[in-house]
């Protein structure tokens, strides 16, 4: 029941929920698109180095943000 978008009374809020999920998913994706290479960095015993400036990414970003790539300084600039 309730799955006739174009007919149900809901149909507007199916088609919002539907929009909704998709930005979360998008928003999960790319948040395990950051984990997955955070992962290599940490194969490649690049993790904690800042991929921009080689500086430390710095252990309460790091803390904070477990898979970030930036230190602070470039993720501002960014
Ligand atoms: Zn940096």
């Amino acid at each position: 029941a309730g799955t006739d978008d174009e007919h149900d009374p809901e149909g507007a809020t199916l088609a919002f929920e539907r929009q909704h999920t998709a930005a979360l998913l998008a928003q999960a994706l790319e948040q395990i698109a950051e984990i997955d290479a955070a992962i290599g960095r940490l194969d490649a015993g690049t993790y904690g180095v800042c991929v921009r400036c080689g500086q430390p990414v710095g252990q309460d970003r790091l803390a904070a943000r477990p898979a970030a790539a930036t230190c602070v300084q470039c993720a501002r600039v960014k």
